[in-house]
């Protein structure tokens, strides 16, 4: 078997093996790593009909990642989709309301992230041994909300990694932020800054290209790398849920093989849906993978009009892990565009850093005839959760509803009658108060940890096992800090 490599959008250098990207996390000149050649197409579909979720997980990660053994990937698979997930499906597909549900909100965060980053510190693990390092592998993240907790979650207490979280401090909900500051083990960081997700998002970057502090850390024996979803290692775990998707379709016989459908994903920095075009690639029979933004619509005017515009004003919405501008994988789709061409994609890049924005090629255009684009605004989130739960009973989070009222007026728009799953990326737990107070006025203003006691009554379910006693849990990280002192924070926290 050859070892798939590894090489940058932007270039510029040497490939790299899958356990390298891994620990590297992005490349040396700012590019994200995709793979040299592509893994082949999974011909027989329908094999994968009785399949678990972990074996589907085997089959279709071990092309991405040829340099581990069957052994070394299958542990890593087996130790990440366990008990932690409270279903033994691990992802659940529920029928209502006129499509199926994908809930990816099973795990210890009851957030979609937990799907990549429960399996991530084990995928870096094996790499960082198989690579013979000695140093300290020190995770440096920036989250909208759901992603630090999940790595938080994911990382706390493997042993040769520390682990430091950066996240807007008036940008993410009560409960994600008690979730983060009550976060134990002796390796984790957890620092709140005085600015929005894209402030923090580049505050990291700039960290991790500071060529000085790299050579500090160095000497140090430590190393940064990211949890971020341009880690070829979450995009990747990313890709088997829609192979899954597909399985159980087949599986309840709502589909035959082969039959195409279309998927709906509630995206921010576009890592969850590039895996979607990723799983197409490898022959997954896709019809439309449909973009649902938030009133920060930047992906919707790009597939309209060719270009992507981040001048523009940043808005704080109830589905905050999409409050995003610069969506980072979204390089990654630019390069297989681009023929892939490092150099195009590079200058795209650097006229994104320097203007502000930058127009695709109509014919760069033309091959984007796999996507449409769709935005929802808050009070059409708000309607959306209230008619779906009072016509189909089912109670879906902000994130999950901007996908399901985009699909609806894609719906209007084109009269395409495909099978649809909505991918489902958060629990409705999480997002407590902009969920029931979608459903009722009554109530507005009341505490968060009380609101969830309220969404267990009204569901006539228990409250998520991570969610119970939160309120009531220490908080051991207090630190506040300006977006020009992240870097003084992580030097003082590594002791450089
Ligand atoms: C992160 C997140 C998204 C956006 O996913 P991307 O991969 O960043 O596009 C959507 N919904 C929830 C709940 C999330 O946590």
């Amino acid at each position: 078997m050859t070892v798939p490599m590894y090489r940058s959008t932007r270039g510029s250098e040497n490939q790299v093996s899958s356990t390298e990207a891994i620990v590297r996390g992005i490349a040396e000149d700012g590019g994200l790593y995709v793979p040299a050649e592509w893994p082949g197409v999974i011909e027989d579909l329908h094999t994968l009909k009785e399949e678990t979720y972990q074996k589907i997980a085997f089959r279709v990660m071990a092309p991405f990642l040829g340099d581990f053994t069957d052994g070394e990937l299958k542990a890593c698979i087996e130790k990440a989709y366990d008990k932690k997930f409270d279903t033994t499906e691990t992802v659940v597909l529920t029928k209502a309301a006129g499509v199926h549900f994908l809930e990816l909100y099973h795990g210890p965060t009851l957030a979609f992230k937990d799907m990549a980053l429960t399996i991530l510190p084990h995928l870096m693990m094996v790499s960082a041994k198989k690579l013979n390092l000695d140093q300290e592998i020190v995770i440096l993240t920036a989250t909208s909300g759901d992603t630090g907790k999940a790595a938080l979650e994911g990382f706390a207490g493997v042993p040769g990694t520390r682990i430091i979280v950066f996240y807007p401090a008036s940008g993410v909900s009560q409960i994600q932020k008690r979730q983060m500051v009550t976060q134990t083990g002796h390796n984790t960081h957890v620092i709140g800054i005085e600015g929005n997700f894209d402030d923090a998002q580049n505050g990291v970057k700039a960290i991790f290209g500071d060529g000085k502090l790299k050579k500090r850390m160095k000497a140090a024996h430590k190393m940064f790398s990211s949890a971020n979803s341009i880690n070829i290692g979450r995009l990747v775990p990313q890709v088997v849920y829609y192979f899954y998707a597909y399985a159980r379709l087949m599986k309840k016989g709502e589909i035959t093989p082969g039959q195409e459908i279309n998927f709906v994903v509630p995206t921010g920095n576009f890592g969850n849906i590039l895996a979607g075009y990723y799983a197409k690639m490898m022959g997954l029979p896709v019809n439309k993978l449909i973009c649902a933004s938030n009133d920060n619509k930047v992906l919707f005017d790009f597939f309209r009009r060719g270009t992507y515009d981040k001048k523009r004003d940043f808005y704080t919405t109830i589905s905050p892990s999409m409050d995003i501008l610069i969506s980072s994988n979204l390089e990654r789709l630019l390069f297989l565009l681009t023929g892939e061409d490092g150099d195009l994609t590079r200058d795209f890049m650097d006229r994104l850093n320097k203007k502000g924005e930058y127009s695709i090629t109509p014919q760069m255009k033309e091959k984007l005839a796999d996507f449409y684009g769709g935005f929802a605004t808050e009070e059409q989130t708000r309607k959306t959760i209230k008619q779906v739960f009072s016509s189909a009973g089912y109670l879906i989070d902000t994130h999950t509803a901007v996908a399901y009222s985009v699909y609806q007026d894609y719906l209007q728009e084109t009269g395409d009658n495909t099978p649809t799953v909505v991918l489902s990326t958060a629990s409705p737990y999480k997002f407590t108060r902009d969920v029931l107070t979608s459903l009722d006025e009554k109530y507005a203003g009341r505490d968060e940890f009380e609101l969830i006691k309220e969404m267990s009554a009204l569901l006539k379910a228990d409250i998520p096992g991570p969610l119970a006693g939160l309120e009531n849990r220490p908080v051991l990280h207090k630190s506040i800090c300006t977006k020009d002192e992240m870097q003084k924070e992580v030097e003082k926290r590594l002791g450089l």
